[in-house]
């Protein structure tokens, strides 16, 4: 029988989003190699600020049909300092993930061996959670407008949209991966003492359909009081769902609290699987460090684990998060953002090393 492959489109993107792909890829080849099992076939696509500079344009007008040839898209970063953030961002990564409805964001954050966080005390057992954000709608549904512009009476406004389809959707998928965790534990994050349409709304969902997950325990914070708990109380955390602005903020907390925003990984998963999903390192373009071969690319590695994962290569995935975990334990290869000195070369070479030296 012939091995499976794994077809992905690589968007390097903008800023040190092109540095950390790069080094991602060679990872990617490199567990496919040790594993054995299954090929990868990949493609680079230059979609970026640069090129809407040159062309006018993020992506060819098929770029999305292009991508729905794909098993997988691991993307890099969007976001140029000579181009205003929300055209980069909906000419890009949200259009991907809205025209592909990619609708659920999955954050995992674990301590890594090795790697301290600013929470004094607190380990790999004390924190190691799985956000999910909606992402299809919510706050950033792109709902609004801009009135009498230029005018004194100027309004601008942005309208959330909530859809029983949309809330119920993320909810069971929430639940559905918190039954799957060791802890069984979900935390419905809204804000429905002050929003009292839509939040209450996405609290009554959660209350229709938790019976269906009994084997999960269920609580509810409103978002301002889980910062809080994420920094006084890590270890009382396993799943979290919340909607696509209040998992935006409280994934990026998590993320600095797991050490580094240059760690974390996410994937914008499709999961009936008819279109790729896209995987990405949640941190920005970072400009202030483009081009000098120190972005921390283990954002990116992770986020090749979860595609590795969600590709049904389990066990690549676990080769490829040991090695991540080898190298964070030695301490020996740690980037500036983690308070050492290694480039990124220095760490990808150590990960493909500790990639070559696993188990069969
Ligand atoms: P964007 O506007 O595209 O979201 P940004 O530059 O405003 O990006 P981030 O890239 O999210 O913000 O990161 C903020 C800062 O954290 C960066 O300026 C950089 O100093 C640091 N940082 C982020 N990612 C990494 C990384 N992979 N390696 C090292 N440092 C990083």
């Amino acid at each position: 029988m012939s091995k499976p492959t794994i077809r992905i489109a690589a968007i390097p993107g903008d800023g040190i989003g092109t540095e950390v792909i790069e080094a991602g890829m060679e990872v990617l080849h490199a567990v496919s190699e040790r594993d054995g099992n299954f090929d990868i076939d990949a493609e680079t696509f230059d979609w970026s600020t640069q090129r809407y500079l040159d062309h006018g344009d993020f992506m060819p007008e098929d770029g999305l049909d292009t991508l729905r040839t794909f098993d997988a898209i691991f993307f890099g970063s969007a976001g140029d300092p000579r181009v205003p953030d929300h055209i980069t961002l909906w000419g890009l990564r949200l259009k991907i993930c809205q025209t592909l409805d990619q609708y659920a964001n999955v954050r995992p954050t674990k301590l890594l061996p090795g790697i301290n966080g600013p929470l004094a005390g607190v380990g790999p057992k004390e924190l190691d959670w799985v956000i999910v954000r909606e992402n299809s709608e919510g706050e950033y549904a792109g709902a609004g407008g801009r009135v009498h512009q230029g005018l004194p009476e100027e309004v601008g406004f942005d309208v959330s949209v909530f859809t029983r389809v949309g809330v119920e959707r993320i909810q069971r998928f929430a639940f559905e991966l918190a039954r799957k965790r060791p802890r069984k534990l979900l935390t419905l994050v809204t804000k429905s003492n002050a929003q009292r349409h839509g939040m209450v709304f996405w609290d009554a969902v959660f209350d229709e359909i938790k019976g269906d997950y009994p084997d999960v325990t269920t609580d509810k914070m409103l978002v301002d009081a889980m910062t809080q708990r994420m920094v006084l109380k890590p270890e009382s955390i396993d799943t979290v769902v919340a909607t696509n602005l209040h998992a935006d903020v409280l994934s990026d907390l998590a993320a600095a609290l797991s050490g580094s925003l240059g760690i974390a990984p996410t994937g914008n998963l499709r999961p009936e699987k008819n279109v790729p999903s896209m995987f990405e390192p949640i941190h920005g373009s970072a400009f202030d460090i483009m081009g000098q071969g120190i972005a921390n690319p283990l954002g990116s590695f992770w986020s090749g684990v979860m595609l590795l994962e969600y590709n049904d290569q389990p066990k690549a995935a676990a080769r490829l998060m040991q090695a991540i975990e080898r190298v964070t334990a030695e301490g020996t290869h740690l980037t500036q953002d983690l308070g050492g000195t290694a480039t990124t070369r220095e760490i990808t070479d150590a990960v493909l090393e500790a990639i070559r030296q696993s188990n069969a």
